[in-house]
């Protein structure tokens, strides 16, 4: 997918100031599933464009996302997305044009709130039914005028028809913050596939980035749906927010966003488990199922911890690891403090022996039930730290989420979300049989009668 942005305005290459990018230059930035480059086919005083091209790796893209709802086999090798990865696009606009977006010109303020004319092109853009007049009802109340050219299936097999992709060319005057924030709203918004988990924070970018033109707008509400993917609830919350931007968002409300809850709740658990690790007085660590990194990183900012070690299963999760900590780059001294492991929790493992603790954050509960006491043996009875820090959901909270259903479980991986009284249960009989004393704690704020979102225990070894 290319876009490209043009403006003829006098003394064009002021354009390259605006966006903080060099006219000269190739520059890349990195995506989940790509990268977008940013480069400038022509930069001179009467003519300015710049261009974004993403370039997406199709299998890694459609890996990368939880859900994926497909009911074509090959799908993960054969799909539109780099071609058409609207949500990328919406990402690298934001990665490669932050400042600009934000208003913000340093060097040139001046230019900032000036009205420039631009040419828009994207190329290509996926659309649904109706397509040409959806876009059209999209930017035309915007000031642009717009040129749509739909794609035919296959050029020589006229008989096919028409694809669902467009090239779509913008014509106005803008401010460059404007534009970009339209773009970034409505080229997702016009493509129906689900990109990302849509979560509250989400509801904040469209406000955000929409404020000065998405109220006004006569299609607002169909925006909101389609950028928010159509889910009932979030497009609730972000047009009453709309149409009374003083409001603020209705607690309750945002009890039943359970992936923004789940994000907030995830930093405190780790705080938590970091906490509690530090406390024990522990020198060495390891993080089983440490998954992308995030409480390793916490780790290995503390100076306490000489020895960290990393497992687990997924190689994929602990490359994601290994870029979040930058082993790449990372200085020989830290380095040898740190390792990453790829290793199943339910083998028992000569390497995770002689650990000081060990923390396990939301990690038994993607474990089959019947595979739990093999696990218990592996941590509990072979590896045998003096404290081990674990945490699971909380099945008992989970009627706090609007959006589940009786007996739906968070996350599709999950095997299990025990209740307050079934982890107590296990808790007292990992103590019993491997010779740990335990508490629980709650994580998370609590709600009458079903507790906080997640549960903690710290057991400590009390035979030698
Ligand atoms: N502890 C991390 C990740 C939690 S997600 C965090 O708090 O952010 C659960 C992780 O456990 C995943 O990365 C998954 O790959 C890993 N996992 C699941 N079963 C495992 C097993 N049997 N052995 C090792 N890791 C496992």
């Amino acid at each position: 997918m290319l876009l490209k942005i043009t403006t003829d305005r006098p003394g064009a290459r002021d354009l390259s100031y605006l966006l903080h990018k060099h006219p000269d230059r190739m520059q890349s930035v990195k995506l989940t599933a790509g990268q977008a480059h940013i480069f400038y086919p022509v930069a001179d005083e009467s003519a300015c464009s710049v261009c974004l091209l993403l370039d997406i790796n199709p299998i890694e893209y459609i890996r990368s996302q939880k859900r994926e709802n497909t009911d074509f086999a090959l799908a993960q090798y054969v799909n539109d997305r780099p071609y058409v990865a609207s949500s990328y696009m919406s990402v690298a606009i934001a990665r490669a044009f932050s400042t600009a977006m934000n208003g913000t010109c340093s060097q040139r303020p001046d230019l900032v709130d000036e009205v420039m004319p631009f040419e828009v092109t994207i190329a290509v853009m996926p659309a649904p039914k109706g397509g040409e007049g959806l876009i059209r009802r999209l930017f035309e109340p915007l000031g642009y005028t717009v040129s749509v050219l739909r794609h035919p299936l296959d050029k020589e097999v006229q008989e096919w028809g028409e694809s669902r992709y467009y090239t779509v060319a913008l014509r106005g005057r803008q401010r460059l913050h404007e534009l970009l924030s339209h773009l970034y709203i409505l080229i997702p918004a016009l493509d129906s596939h689900k990109h990302y988990w849509v979560s509250e924070r989400e509801v904040e970018k469209l406000l955000q980035k929409g404020h000065s033109w998405l109220p006004d707008h006569p299609e607002k509400e169909q925006i909101t749906r389609r950028y928010l993917k159509g889910l009932g609830g979030l497009t609730r919350s972000a047009m009453n927010r709309l149409t009374e931007p003083e409001e603020d968002t209705p607690d309750e409300y945002e009890n039943s966003l359970i992936k923004e809850k789940r994000e907030r709740l995830h930093d405190q658990r780790l705080r938590i488990a970091l906490e509690a690790i530090k406390d024990s007085g522990a020198r060495t660590v390891a993080d089983l199922g440490c998954g992308d990194g995030k409480l390793l990183r916490l780790l290995i900012k503390e100076k306490q911890f000489t020895r960290i070690l990393g497992m687990d299963v997924s190689p994929r999760e602990l490359q994601k690891a290994a870029e979040r900590l930058h082993m790449d780059e990372m200085a020989p001294r830290l380095k040898e403090r740190i390792s990453l492991i790829q290793g199943a929790l339910t083998y028992r493992d000569k390497r995770l022996a002689g650990y000081d603790a060990v923390a396990l954050i939301e990690v038994i509960e993607h474990m089959d039930t019947d595979r739990l006491p093999a696990f218990e043996r592996v941590v509990f009875a072979n590896a045998k730290p003096r404290t081990v820090v674990l945490t699971t959901p909380n099945g008992d909270y989970n009627e706090v989420f609007e959006q589940l259903s009786a007996g739906e479980l968070r996350h599709s991986d999950h095997r299990f979300e025990w209740s307050r009284e079934e982890f107590s249960i296990w808790v007292d009989h990992v103590c019993d049989t491997y010779g740990y004393q335990a508490r629980i704690m709650p994580v998370g704020e609590e709600a009458e009668n079903v507790g906080a979102p997640s549960q903690m225990a710290i057991f400590n070894l009390t035979e030698q």
